[in-house]
Order: structure tokens, then sequence, then C-alpha cells
């Protein structure tokens, strides 16, 4: 008999977690304006709001912490972290921050001035914030593959490459870089394969703009390069990775993510003029060179957390799990954004709650529902998020309106995501019944899914 798949760790410290009554959920859900950011992290039983620094960190890296050199300057942890990020991505040059929006702040800063005009895969809602605030434009680039959620497609998260050239040929001269972001996150966590991360680097090249890798889910693209595209199955993921790299002018990090720290990033580049103007700014941003917004035991675990989530066990215990969780959902029949991404599972909103107008937020409604089934806290990637365009102030209900359910590594057993695919499917039994959404009471100028505040129609 063939072995069953198991996980390629086992544990050692747990943290309980509590279950509520749906009584008291209603009452807390009303406390935060229905906006599950609003809640305490107390009053959820699973927790699927992000992926982001809620990774369960190994013994490797909680050993590594008490070796952390806290010297202001020159610390070998730097030293360490340094030598990690030049084996893993061949970069010359690194910057740490304290998370990946500081890495933009910090590069961008130095980089994107009013007027540019920035096309990438579907920029990262920080990083699109960090364009336009600065006055700049963020062009999305994706394939139309990608905006139906229903279509078996292996690399959802690619650039059209049209939709490229079309940027770079009309907007010459006023492009600083592309970013290139893997995982596509925004579209649901979709990897981008390996060919076309080669002819991107190459299409820019050729119109001399370069690229900077929004890097945050780098391992797990490197996953799916392996176990989906032809000619690489042989290959290692750190192999894979520093292919994956090749050509790239710097990248942007949330080892949030694929570093599985609770917090961390960083800037690397092999352009010794952006380094040298990143650091500029890095200094009175974040910090001096060496720490850049880090302990030094911060950057130790993270140095070790690169080292192991790149190998190919871990991310295939990861990738496991939130397959197992869509194979369950395949089971209810409840639509997703398909085949499961990397790191969450994108339900298609429009297609749950068919009752509820684009202009009542059927995702955010959603996530509300799903949080009053049964305590699970997901997050809405869809018009909440999309915010308003800078210039007509007008809601952007042209994109994909999902409730994301990510999935934070090494936290959850599948019993869990037990649960959690039965709660949703509770609730797509009674979709029919539910016919208005929510309206915006109150909202921020710029990344308002954050602090929005919201009453139930
Ligand atoms: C999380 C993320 C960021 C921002 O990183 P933070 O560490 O949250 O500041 C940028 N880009 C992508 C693709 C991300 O997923």
């Amino acid at each position: 008999m063939e072995l069953p798949f198991a996980e390629s760790w086992k544990i050692k410290m747990i943290e309980p977690i509590r279950k509520s009554t749906r009584q008291e959920r209603e009452q807390w859900l009303k406390e935060a304006h229905y906006n599950v950011f609003q809640l305490r992290a107390e009053q959820v039983y699973i927790d699927l709001l992000t992926d982001s620094g809620t990774g369960a960190m190994s013994d490797r890296q909680w050993s590594a912490m008490m070796l952390g050199d806290e010297s202001y300057a020159g610390a070998t942890s730097f030293y360490k972290f340094e030598a990690v990020v030049k084996q893993l991505f061949g970069m010359k040059y690194v910057i740490p921050t304290h998370q990946g929006r500081a890495a933009e702040n910090v590069l961008f800063s130095s980089l994107v001035k009013e007027g540019d005009v920035i096309p990438g895969n579907a920029h990262f809602d920080t990083t699109k914030g960090h364009i336009e605030s600065r006055k700049a434009k963020a062009i999305d680039v994706t394939t139309d593959k990608a905006k139906d959620t229903q279509l078996e497609y292996p690399f959802k998260g690619n650039v059209s490459l049209e939709k490229l050239e079309k940027v770079l040929t009309e907007n010459k001269g006023k492009v600083p870089f592309m970013v290139l972001t893997i995982t596509n996150n925004t579209v649901g966590g979709q990897p981008v394969s390996m060919e076309n991360i080669k002819d991107t680097v190459n299409l820019c090249h050729k119109y001399n703009v370069p690229v900077v890798m929004d890097s945050a889910r780098f391992a797990e693209n490197a996953y799916f390069i392996k176990t989906r595209e032809e000619g690489y199955k042989d290959k290692s993921i750190k192999e894979i990775t520093k292919m994956m790299y090749e050509g790239v002018d710097a990248m942007t990090m949330s080892a949030k993510k694929d570093g599985v720290v609770n917090m961390g990033g960083f800037i690397a580049t092999n352009n010794k003029e952006w380094f040298e103007g990143a650091k500029l700014f890095c200094i009175p941003f974040e910090g001096y060179v060496t720490y850049g917004g880090m302990n030094g035991r911060d950057l130790n675990a993270l140095a070790e957390g690169l080292m192991e989530n790149s190998e190919y066990d871990m991310l295939h215990t990861r990738i496991h799990q939130v397959q197992y969780l869509a194979s369950l959902l395949d089971e209810y029949k409840i639509p997703y954004q398909r085949p499961a991404g990397g790191h969450a599972i994108f339900v298609d909103a429009d297609k749950v709650l068919t009752h509820v107008p684009k202009e009542e937020f059927p995702a955010q409604t959603l996530t509300c529902e799903l949080y009053l089934e049964a305590g699970i806290r997901a997050c809405e990637i869809g018009y909440m998020l999309a915010d308003r365009d800078p210039v007509t102030r007008e809601n952007r209900f042209g994109g994909l309106d999902l409730l994301r359910m990510a999935i934070p590594r090494r936290v959850y057993t599948d019993n869990h995501m037990k649960v959690v695919a039965a709660a949703l499917k509770n609730v797509y039994d009674k979709r029919e019944s539910i016919t208005r959404g929510v309206a915006i009471e109150w909202e921020a100028p710029l990344m308002r899914h954050f602090t929005v505040q919201l009453k139930r129609l």
C-alpha cells in the first residue's frame, strides 16, 4: 500500500484557540463596523485574515534568534542574512527593512516621481499605494486569463506581453521600472511561469526598463514552476529561484510571507546606483543600512527561514494543505479562483452572493457571513480593496470580487481546514436568502479597507 501524505514536521509548541457563540459574534462584528480588520484577535476562532507574519517559526529559527548580534552597525546577523540573500537570489546589494511596504517606500522614494507610469501584474495594495501617493500611475498588465475564475490555467499570475508592450511604447521615458509580482497575490496567489518571467524581463529590457520583482512568495512560485512547468521537475527549489532572478534588476521582499518570520523585509539589487539611492532613504526611514528596521535576532531568524522555506518538502506540505481545502470546496461545489493558488483560496463572491449588487460589496458581505457562521476571519480582496479611482473618485468595480482565505504557514491542521470548508458550505447553502450587502459609512482617502466603517443593509 502506498503511504499517505503527511506533514514534513512535527509540533513542539501549541497555542490554545477559543470558539464563541453566534450571539457574541453578532455583537462583536457590529462593534467592528462590519470590518473584520477591526475585530480583536481573541474574537476569532480560525484566523485566515492573512498569511503575512502569521507563520510558525521552526526550532532552528528560534535558536538562531538566541545568536542575534544587536550591534548597531556591521552585526554578524546582517552578514549572515546578506550571505543568504546573495546565495538565493544572486543579488549583489542588500538592504534590510522592517517589512515589504518599507522596502517599497525606501526604493520608490528614490525611483518614482510625479507623472511616472509603472506597469505590473496586479500591483499589491501597498505597492499601488506607494505609487499613487507619489502621483504616479500603476497600470495592471495581468493576463486576461486571470479574470475567469473557472478557467483552469496553471499560470494565471502571468503578465500579458501585449498589454505590457502597449504601456511601454505609449509611455516612453516615463517608466522607471516594471513590477513583477510572484506569486500574483491580487488575482489569487497565482504563479508566474519561468517562461513568462523571462519574456517579461526581455521585453522590459528591450525598452530599457528595469524589472523589480515583488518577491513575497518567491518560494511558492518556484514550487509551482517545479510542479507545473515543463522542464523543471528535476530542479531544486533553490535552483529554480536562482533562475527566476537571473537578469532581474532588483527585488522588494515582504519576508513575512515566504521568509516565515513575523516581521521583516528587504531590498536587494544588482544596480549600484539604485543601491546608493535607496541607502539615502533607508537611514531616515528605517535605520542604519545594516539593520534597516530589524533586530539582529530577527535577521538571524529570517536567514534561517529563507533557507528552510526554499526546500521542497516544506513547500509541498504547505501547498498540499491549500489544495486540501480546495478539494473540500470542490466537493461542495463552491466556486473559487481555479486552480488553487499558493497561499490562499479565493472564493468568487460574485458567483456565491449573486443577489447582492456590486454596489453593496458581495465579497465584503461574504466575509461578514463567514465570520458570523463560525468565527472564521477571512478578508476581502475585491471592490473594497480596489478602492476609488484617484482621478474620478469612483469605486473601481472592474476587477474580481473575492473572499480570500489565507492559510498561515505551519499553523493550522487539516482538521481546521475541514471546519472552514463546512462553515463556508453552510453560508453557501443559504446564499439565496442573502439579498443585501453593506454600505460605507466612513472611509480613509487611501487604502480604505483596513479602517473602513460599514453598515449592514
Ligand atoms: C504583503 C505584500 C507586500 C507588502 O509587504 P508587507 O510586509 O505587508 O509590508 C507587498 N507585495 C506583496 C505581493 C505582498 O504580498
